[in-house]
């Protein structure tokens, strides 16, 4: 039997404030847009909980069987971007090449699911250039006294929607030039600023109908997502757009009013934000300089499983606290996992009775869609995988059958979160002497020499290799 038809995905949606079922505009296509990276540097793990949460967000509305088309832009160009290739010497392309290309290698390390576009903004300038002259036509723009173009947000009288500055004081009139400023102080916002000395010296200036310039950072989402929605899906609304919390004033605020100033159309119709990955209590971030990056991670040989498990085991929407016990927790249920599905595997194979794993099995399956339809409800879904383990293995223990099914949605329920441990390439010469050695140990144990099968699994754990002997023979691994 498989699992029983999910109920509707429900997400908070930032825009209302509530949990709210996901409806996208024609079902089962959902299109996300996630903010990327700004590839000024490496990308911290600080960026990847929140580029992880949105990993799970996509695998889960695949698992329910979404067509999700999934859109994610790269910043190459932006105050950061620009103040660091002058500082490095380089052109802005030379200098933000290599941090893309880490990008995507961390990417891999974390098992995040590519996204199915990646849009680097100096890519699309025909279409930001184009978005700015319809909002300039619109009235809602206009070209400063300083040469660059400004929106004009009493123009657009929905502002701060999404994130209801109706609730704090709105001072227009203002002009903010760069890409980030004080949090609710909303001030006529750049969508193109006049080309500097400093832009053209790294060649971020690019000729347009209104002055030569480059984009602010956010006319580089507005102009990206509704060019690729365009292309892929014939829509200016996106399903959904998300980002971590830090996003919602200015940047998504900003957002909305350029693509609805410009289009009439609702932007977005669900906006998701995950929370902050903290250190001590303190956000990480490269300006605090409590970062970790992922290529540090790796370089200590952390299983991006344990990563994965450890931002999984809190809700989305609440803060993570980052250390290494907590990671270390979560590489112990890694192991856990691991030798579950291992002992699944071996049962399998004379698997005569299909109860009381059979049932077991659907119930985590049942436990998990519940979790994970409520708000993408990890925690709670981690549980009742970690409830799945312990229960079977006491089954299992007590020689009850059923391990068949219990892998099958064991494997389903890892196409979800993705958290067993990273399989290590075994040199192939290494395996054969292994082999070679397991054999010469089984033969001495049937002579009943044990001492000899003693030394021979001594000489086996000095080169890293665990072994198991089981009623199917001896099993080995690397450990
Ligand atoms: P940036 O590279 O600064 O443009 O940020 C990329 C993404 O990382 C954005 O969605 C940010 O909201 C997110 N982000 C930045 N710092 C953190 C943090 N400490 N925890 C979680 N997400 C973060
Ligand atoms: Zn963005």
């Amino acid at each position: 039997m498989t699992a029983p038809a999910p109920a509707p995905v429900s997400l908070f949606n930032t825009l209302t404030r509530r949990v709210e079922p996901l409806v996208p505009l024609a079902p089962p296509r959902v299109t996300l847009y996630t903010c990327g990276p700004t590839v000024w540097n490496y990308a911290h793990i600080g960026n990847f909980r929140t580029f992880l949460f949105e990993d799970l967000l996509r695998r889960w509305l695949e698992h329910t069987g979404y067509d999700v088309f999934h859109i994610m832009n790269l910043t190459d160009v932006d105050d950061r971007t620009i103040k660091t290739a002058r500082q490095a010497g380089k052109r802005l392309v030379e200098h933000t090449a290599p941090f893309t290309k880490a990008f995507f290698e961390d990417r891999d390390y974390l098992r995040i699911k590519p996204a199915h576009v990646y849009t680097p903004a100096t890519a699309y300038m025909p279409q930001m250039i184009a978005l700015v002259s319809k909002l300039l036509e619109r009235g809602v723009a206009y070209k400063g006294d300083d040469g660059s173009v400004y929106f004009a947000i009493a123009k657009f009288p929905t502002y701060g929607r999404l994130s209801q500055l109706d609730k704090r004081e709105i001072k227009v009139g203002a002009r903010v030039a760069s890409d980030e400023y004080a949090k609710g102080d909303p001030s006529d916002f750049a969508l193109w600023k006049k080309a500097d000395a400093a832009d053209e010296a790294v060649g971020a200036a690019w000729d347009a109908p209104f002055g030569r310039g480059r984009p602010g950072w956010h006319l580089e989402c507005s102009a990206m997502s509704l060019a690729e929605i365009a292309k892929c899906c014939r829509v200016q609304t996106l399903d959904i757009h998300a980002g971590g919390i830090d996003l919602i004033f200015p940047h998504h605020e900003n957002e909305i009013a350029q693509s609805e100033g410009a289009t009439g159309q609702t932007f977005a119709r669900h906006w998701v934000h995950g929370e902050f990955l903290n250190v001590r209590g303190t956000k990480m971030s490269k300006r605090h300089g409590n970062f970790l990056t992922a290529r540090d991670l790796r370089e200590q040989g952390v299983d991006a499983a344990a990563v994965r498990l450890l931002f999984f085991q809190t809700h989305y929407r609440q803060p993570v606290d980052f250390s290494d016990d907590a990671l270390a927790g979560a590489a112990e249920g890694v192991k856990r996992l691991g030798e579950f599905r291992e002992r699944l595997e071996r049962e399998a194979r004379n698997d005569r009775r299909d109860e009381p794993l059979k049932n077991i099995s659907s119930l985590v399956e049942t436990d998990v869609h519940v979790a994970l339809n409520d708000d993408l409800n990890a925690p709670r879904a981690i549980a009742a995988l970690f409830d799945f383990v312990r229960v079977a293995n006491r089954e299992l223990d007590q020689r009850g059958g059923g391990a068949t099914f219990a892998l099958k949605a064991l494997d389903r329920l890892m196409e979800v979160f993705d958290v067993l441990p990273t399989q290590r390439a075994v040199d192939p010469a290494l395996a054969g002497w292994v082999e070679e050695r397991v054999a010469a140990r089984n033969q001495a144990r049937k002579s009943k020499d044990f001492k000899a099968a003693d030394a021979i699994r001594a000489e086996l754990v000095a080169r890293g290799v665990e072994i198991e002997d089981t009623p199917t023979g001896t099993k080995w691994r690397l450990g």
